[in-house]
């Protein structure tokens, strides 16, 4: 390992828990891959079709005709809250995509995660259901589409927003679910999938096991799907969307994007898919004018280190000596999705480290500047807005004149769906360490 740390220099600080970025000396324009901008279209117009069946059955979705998205907000009380934390000006319009509050299951992951059950659902009822694709699919919520699922299951390991997403999902189309979740999972969670029907199985040892399990049990049903979070293409598919929407949000909202207005995004990262597959979108659509940041805590860099070294899933935290463990639910990962790092990992403009107690800072600011409460993995963005003018050779890049032209998208994965007691801890939390630094 001495020799990564002589050829990556910021390893050794990475090694000590310190906050690192690293900028991508050879990002590459979208290339040609497995998946294409195709791909992404064809999931969107599957979600497209799935509409009427979410809108009837998730009447929360009924206001955006069953598709479920999250606003784009403007967010100028933090931007002015972060150039006094950060004790400097910053340039550009800043803009939260609100992840944290999209309906059904409150993160990213009812972006991808239920993409994949729906499209495990269209493929049965299509070949044994008798459905066409030009029906209308909210046929899907009656009692015989239910049976039909019910000879069916889907199974995954998830410590969290992921097994909530699928396991909410699936209940409701009427699949036998399985959790598989490891002893770290928080209790509110399994509560929350056992009440609404889902087996939830725990393990004593950590994630891996409990993914390797589910895998195992999964293969010995050939009735049973199992969503593979390191490795499935649907799953970066569903997430993939997420651009075409910001897309017309942006639209909407009259903001530019290109050479003279860059977009700038920074995603919260665990294994790969959420954040990768939505800047895989954005790439497609925006290539050179948008720059796409991944945040991660300080002791669970894992696709900063697969990235940067080129390993990908070769390499994981643990082997330099971190713990992969943090605060952040979601985030704490020792070993990224190779496929992820394969596809999009040359296409980011850099990767940045976050310390926790910043996280639960930033939480809390956010909360009192704009009144949106958002879970510590979903505040993990936020740097990014500042690292990226911090840093003049960076900067310089792009010059005075065309940053204030700038948009700043912060990725809120999640956050909706945390107890309230909860929350009020992280935001307690926040704001002791905020009052905390004021006061030196
Ligand atoms: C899962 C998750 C992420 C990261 O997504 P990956 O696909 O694991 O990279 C970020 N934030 C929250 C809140 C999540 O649940």
């Amino acid at each position: 390992m001495s020799e990564l740390a002589d050829k990556y220099p910021i390893i050794p600080d990475m090694q000590e828990g310190l906050e690192v970025i690293w900028f991508n000396p050879n990002i590459k324009p979208p290339q040609a891959s497995t998946l294409t901008a195709a791909d992404i279209e064809d999931a969107r117009q599957r979600l497209e079709r799935f509409a009427p069946y979410i809108e009837k059955v998730f009447p929360e979705t009924a206001g955006n005709q069953g598709m479920i998205e999250s606003p784009l907000k403007h967010i100028p009380r933090m931007k002015a809250a972060l150039e006094d934390y950060y004790q400097k000006e910053l340039e550009g319009r800043l803009l939260l995509k609100c992840d944290s509050h999209l309906p059904i299951s409150g993160s990213i992951k009812a972006r991808g995660g239920i993409y994949e059950v729906l499209y495990f659902a269209e493929k049965i009822a299509l070949e044994s259901g008798g459905l066409t694709m030009a029906d209308d699919y909210s046929v899907l919520a009656s009692e015989k589409y239910k049976q039909l699922f019910s000879h069916y299951s889907v199974s995954v390991g998830s410590t969290g927003n992921l097994g909530l997403s699928i396991g909410i999902m699936s209940a409701k189309l009427g699949f036998k679910v399985t959790v598989h979740m490891s002893a770290d999972a928080r209790q509110w969670k399994k509560d929350l999938l056992r009440k609404k029907g889902v087996t939830v199985i725990e393990y004593e040892a950590d994630y891996e096991k409990a993914v390797e399990e589910g895998r195992k049990q999964a293969n010995q049903d050939p009735n049973c799907h199992f969503i593979d979070d390191e490795n499935s293409q649907t799953l970066f598919l569903g997430y993939a969307v997420a651009a075409k929407r910001v897309e017309h949000q942006l639209k909407k909202q009259g903001i530019t994007v290109d050479a003279e207005h860059p977009l700038f995004v920074y995603l919260p990262c665990g294994v790969g898919g959420g954040p990768g597959g939505v800047a895989y979108g954005l790439k497609q659509i925006y290539g050179e004018h948008v720059h796409c940041f991944f945040a991660e805590p300080v002791q669970a860099p894992c696709m900063l280190l697969g990235v940067m070294t080129g390993l990908q899933n070769k390499i994981s935290v643990q082997d330099i000596g971190l713990s992969g463990q943090t605060a952040a639910d979601g985030l704490a990962v020792g070993r990224a999705s190779g496929f992820v790092g394969e596809v999009v990992g040359n296409q980011l403009d850099g990767l940045f480290t976050v310390i926790d107690n910043r996280l639960f800072q930033l939480l809390s600011l956010l909360a009192k500047e704009e009144s949106i409460e958002i879970e510590p993995s979903a505040a993990a963005g936020f740097p990014g807005f500042f690292l990226t003018q911090q840093n003049l050779d960076y900067y310089n890049r792009f010059g005075q004149q065309i940053m204030k032209n700038s948009t700043h998208i912060i990725w809120a994965t999640g956050g909706s769906m945390v107890p309230q007691d909860e929350m009020k801890g992280y935001l307690d939390k926040g704001n002791e360490l905020n009052n905390k630094n004021s006061s030196n």
